[in-house]
Order: C-alpha cells, then structure tokens, then sequence
C-alpha cells in the first residue's frame, strides 16, 4: 500500500529535501497535497512531478497563475489560508509541516486534528502554540515527529528510554557564522553574511535566526513542549561542527548522542520512515576525517537572543507567541536591508519588555497576541530607521 503523504511548505529548503526523498521511491508514496506561499512555478513543477492531487498557493493573488501553470495536469488548484487549512485536513497517513513562520500554526493544528503523523519542522507553531498543539495531538491520537535535527536527535535518544529517567537534555547548537565575533564587530553585519551558515544550508529566516542563535533560543522552547523535563533540565551546548545533533543524559548518568552528517534529509528521512528506517543518499559520517568535534558554552551576552527566549520560556503563556512574533518581524525588516543586526534582539527585547498578555486558552488569542506583537515591533523599527 501506497503511504499517503502532503507536503505545507513544499519549495522550500525541508520541502525540497522531503520532496528529493520521496522522488527516490515513487512507488512507496502517493503524494496528496503540495503547498507553497508564492512561487507558482517551483509550486506547480513538484505537483507535475511527484502527481500530487492538489496544490495550494497561499497568496490569493497567485490563483490564476497556479490554474495556468497546472492546466492540462489533471491537478487541483487552490489558494488561500482557508485552501491550506482544508488541504491540511484531507485524509493522508503522513504530512511535513515545513511552512516557516507562525503562518504555518493553522494548517499544522488542522494536519494534527486529523489524528495522522505529522513530522514537524516548523518549529515557530510550537514554540507560539505549544500547548495548544500538544493538546489537538493528544485529542486526535495523531503522532508528532520532530524534524529539527536536535530534536529528531532526542526523540531518537529517548527511544528505549523513559522521560522520567531522563536527568538532562543538551541541544547542541553550531554557533552560526559569527560565533567568534565581539558585538562591535557583529554590527554592520549584511543579510548575505548572516544567511551563509558554515554547517547547514537552510532558508533565509532561520539562517539569520542561526546568526543570532534565536534559533536555539526557539528549539530550547519547542523541545520544553516536546520532552517535558522541565526548563532547568534542557542546556544548550555550542559544538560548532554540528556532528552531534543533542544528547540525553539519564539519572544513571549515562548519556546517549545521535549523530550524523549536517543534512537535514538524514532526520526527514528518519521522521518519514519511523519506526522502520530507509536508505538515505547522505554522506556516511566520516569521524576520522573530521578528527575532532569541539564545545563550548554559549555565550548569551555576545546573543542575547538565548537570554530572551529562556526567560520568555519560564514565563510561558502568551510570552512565546510575542517573542517570536517580534523576531519574525524583526528578521524580515533586516532581510529587507531596514535595521541592523543587532537591532533584531533588541527590538525583540523592547516588545517583551512592554507587552505582555493572559495564557492564551484559545488559537485566535495567540493570533491576537501576534498581532499586537508584530505591530508594536513595527511602531519600534519605524522610529529606529527614522
Ligand atoms: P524556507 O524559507 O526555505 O521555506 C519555507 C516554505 O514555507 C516555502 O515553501 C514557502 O513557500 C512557505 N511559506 C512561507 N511563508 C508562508 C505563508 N505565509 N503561508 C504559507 N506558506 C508559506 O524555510 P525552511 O528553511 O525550509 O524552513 C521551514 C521550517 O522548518 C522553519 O520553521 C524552520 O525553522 C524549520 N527548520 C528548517 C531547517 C532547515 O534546514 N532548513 C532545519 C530545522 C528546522
Ligand atoms: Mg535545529
């Protein structure tokens, strides 16, 4: 039987590598739906290729353009917020949540209700939403599987064990390309510095969120949700080859490690085929060349962005949906070339520190709290770049 899959986020850079997986096996997938925000062309291409039954195009505008581009293919076209939330609830065994952003919260929350797997990479819905993601999980019976490469780590680390025997979890973290930069020097730092990662290749948003280590700042978040072991209990280590994706340490003081080459198609692979494994195309690890892996602690005065996002996530509640909400925009802004590097945790800083609001109970109070956050951090950068 062929396993029913759809892809959110499907020409991107976890998008691509699933989609490069799945084309080495057709016979194994029957691919339900592809989904992407504005790139009709890299949208409708991987539809045609891979016989996807329906392609949705977030942005409304690119309805026409999708129709076009698919005319003759037999395959549906959709668009639209309200298209993406309905893909995301067809009856599939398999979906890869790998939208960037918050945007993907509502169809990755619509992929969970159906009580399917769902192997997330999309770690901003956790980390705005977690508890509420947790909780459609568990009503739905649906299976959730880390993809981010730390996490798919200690879900393969936890494997055999049991949480409560669990004394630490240590994500690892590369340091991104500016790891052994002082703050003066991190400055004038431009977008194309920020998005060229040593380790990984990965879409612009959370290569600048590498940079400015907010992305371990978020995974500290989404692995709170996803091995609740309790804040205290999750460290962040610095080991700039990133050979070791995270550890768990038990209570006997035992420590277990997942490692691997930095290729994000080794733990899609893992998520796509569990419990069973499959052959992957990806370099085997070659420790003998690598000669030694190094560590470090991290060091949140140089990245303030770990200091933000720990106490966002002992604050908990609304605290980080506004974190990352702020970050979003922040990123965005510098991408665009408006601020500068280091103005991206400070403006995060600045939202933290004048807005906050109840525990969310509901998703549209997380959207409320987004949205008042990404407005403020918008009142802030326009008095920045005046
Ligand atoms: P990317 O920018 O390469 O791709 C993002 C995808 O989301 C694209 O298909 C895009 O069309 C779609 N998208 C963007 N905005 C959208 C919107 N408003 N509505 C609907 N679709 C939208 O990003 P990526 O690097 O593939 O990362 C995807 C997610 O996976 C992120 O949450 C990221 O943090 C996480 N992740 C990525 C990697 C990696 O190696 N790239 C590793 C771990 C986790
Ligand atoms: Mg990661």
């Amino acid at each position: 039987m062929k396993r029913r899959i759809s892809i959110f986020g499907a020409t991107g850079s976890v998008g691509s590598s699933t989609l490069d997986l799945i084309r080495r096996d057709p016979q194994a997938y029957e691919v339900i739906a592809l989904t992407a925000h504005s790139d009709v062309q890299g949208l409708a291409s991987a539809a045609r290729e891979s016989s996807a039954r329906i392609a949705v195009i977030g942005d409304p505008a690119r309805y026409d353009a999708l129709r076009e581009a698919l005319a003759g293919s037999g395959i549906e076209a959709a668009a639209g917020e309200d298209a993406l939330v309905e893909a995301a609830g067809l009856d599939v065994d398999w979906t890869m949540a790998a939208i960037v952003g918050c945007a993907g919260l509502r169809p990755t929350i619509a992929a969970l209700a159906t009580g399917g797997t769902v192997a997330l990479a999309n770690k901003e819905s956790l980390v705005s939403a977690g508890a509420l993601m947790m909780d459609a999980a568990t009503a739905s019976g649906a299976i959730l599987l880390p993809v981010d490469s730390e996490h798919n780590a200690i879900f393969q680390c936890l494997a055999g064990g049991r949480i409560e025997d669990v004394a630490r979890i240590t994500l690892t973290a590369s340091g991104g390309p500016f790891r052994t930069r002082s703050r003066e020097d991190m400055r004038d730092i431009t977008p194309a510095q920020a998005v060229a990662h040593p380790n990984w290749s990965m879409g612009a948003k959370i290569s600048v969120d590498s940079a400015t280590m907010m992305n371990k700042g978020l995974e500290l978040i989404e692995a709170a949700h996803l091995f609740p072991v309790g804040l205290d209990r999750i460290e962040i280590l610095v080991h700039p080859q990133s050979v070791i994706h995270s550890m768990v340490e038990y209570r006997d003081r035992s420590t277990l490690a997942q490692l691997g080459s930095p290729d994000m198609r080794i733990p899609i692979a893992h998520a796509l085929a569990w419990p069973r494994r499959i052959a992957t195309p990806c370099q085997p690890l070659d420790l003998a060349r690598i000669g030694r892996l190094d560590f470090e602690a991290p060091d949140d005065v140089r990245f303030p962005a770990l200091r933000l996002a720990r106490s966002a996530a002992e604050a908990g509640g609304a605290t980080p949906a506004i974190l990352n909400a702020a970050n979003e925009v922040a990123v965005a802004a510098f991408l665009e070339g408006r601020i500068g590097f280091l103005d991206i945790a400070m403006i995060v800083e600045d939202v933290l520190n004048r807005y906050s609001a109840p525990e969310p109970q509901r998703l549209d109070e997380i959207f409320a709290a987004d949205a008042e956050a990404r407005a403020m951090a918008g009142q802030i950068m326009e008095r920045l770049t005046v």
